[in-house]
């Protein structure tokens, strides 16, 4: 195996955490069922916004430095089709966990599920998507980052690599920061680490049908083959105790639909009396103070 230019051989071994989500730039009024929770059925599918860059982050690693790239997706059968996609771009290998005992879970068993997963490929470095649009919440990668000890990244938008560190820019609010984090460690991506390049078109006719099979099976396969394996909780070790609503510390009490009114406004005189009296008036209303 050749050396590449950061002293490291053979590269760095690369896993991609891609979520399924439903578009909710989408939303109409079927969006919604009675009960208060999302009808997936009405809204298409996608490939989550930033499990996109995340994905071209390990793309380019792999581009510059060597290695290779394995995506993951937790979820439904349906989510083959960003897997698929993930390989169309330039993935290597494409796994689906999925498993009833999966079903019900919340951050915390999704996390450790994914964990689970991770850990089967034993990765140098690890990316998923700052947030997912439709939990949004942002705490799955440093959630599967805690669980397997790897240093956590969070709001990458550049990466390279020095032998076994990665050289990282990342966005705090107010500016960016350069940190040097020593492998392994989990990295979550925002848009601004670049978007994800197009389908190969070679690849598309040989991965537009890539078939979910049984992991062992999968595997049995030669390399590259058009074939998306297929991880139950057993199979990754995962157990059932910590996964699904057994592993679902969260209660979802309610859901509202909030709407914003707008419109309104209040004229103040551009005085320090006129101003004096708004701040007091915010200050009555608790808006303040
Ligand atoms: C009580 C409860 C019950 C739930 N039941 C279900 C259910 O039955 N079915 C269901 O689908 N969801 C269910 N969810 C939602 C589920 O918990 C979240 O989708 C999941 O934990 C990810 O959280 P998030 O969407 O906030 O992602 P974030 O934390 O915002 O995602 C960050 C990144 O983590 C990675 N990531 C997150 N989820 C996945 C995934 N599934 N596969 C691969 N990568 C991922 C991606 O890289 C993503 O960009 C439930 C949530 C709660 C609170």
């Amino acid at each position: 195996m050749k050396e590449n230019n950061t002293g490291r051989v053979g590269g760095y071994n690369c896993v991609v955490c891609i979520k399924q989500v439903p578009d909710t730039k989408k939303v109409t009024g079927d969006a919604m069922k009675a009960d208060g929770t999302i009808n997936r059925a009405a809204l298409p599918a996608i490939f989550n916004p930033e499990d996109r860059n995340a994905l071209e982050a390990a793309l380019s690693v792999k581009e510059r430095f060597g290695g290779t790239v394995t995506a993951i997706a937790m979820g439904l059968p349906a989510a083959c089709e960003i897997l698929r996609e993930a390989l169309m771009c330039g993935a290597d290998k494409a796994y689906l966990v999925t498993d009833r005992k999966a079903a019900g879970s919340d951050t915390l068993a999704t996390s450790y599920i994914l964990s689970c997963a991770v850990k089967r490929f034993k990765p140098d470095l690890v990316f998923c998507g700052r947030q997912a649009i439709d939990g949004d919440t942002a705490q799955t990668g440093p959630q599967i980052a805690e669980k397997l000890d790897y240093a956590a990244v969070t709001y990458l938008e550049k990466i390279d690599m020095d032998g076994d560190y990665a050289v990282v820019t990342r966005d705090i609010g107010t500016g960016v920061e350069t940190d040097k984090v020593k492998l392994p460690a989990l990295f979550t991506v925002t848009e601004k680490a670049g978007e994800l390049r197009p389908f190969n078109v070679r690849r598309v006719m040989k991965y537009k049908n890539a078939e979910l099979k049984p992991v062992a099976e999968a595997e049995a396969l030669t390399e590259g083959a058009s074939v998306i394996g297929q991880l139950s909780c057993d199979d990754i070790g995962a157990v059932t105790e910590r996964c699904g609503f057994a592993g679902s510390p969260t209660n979802v009490a309610k859901i509202v639909s909030v709407v914003l009114a707008g419109g309104d406004y209040k004229e103040v005189a551009p005085t320090d009396e006129g101003v004096a009296g708004l701040v007091a008036e915010l200050v009555a209303d608790h808006t303040i103070g």
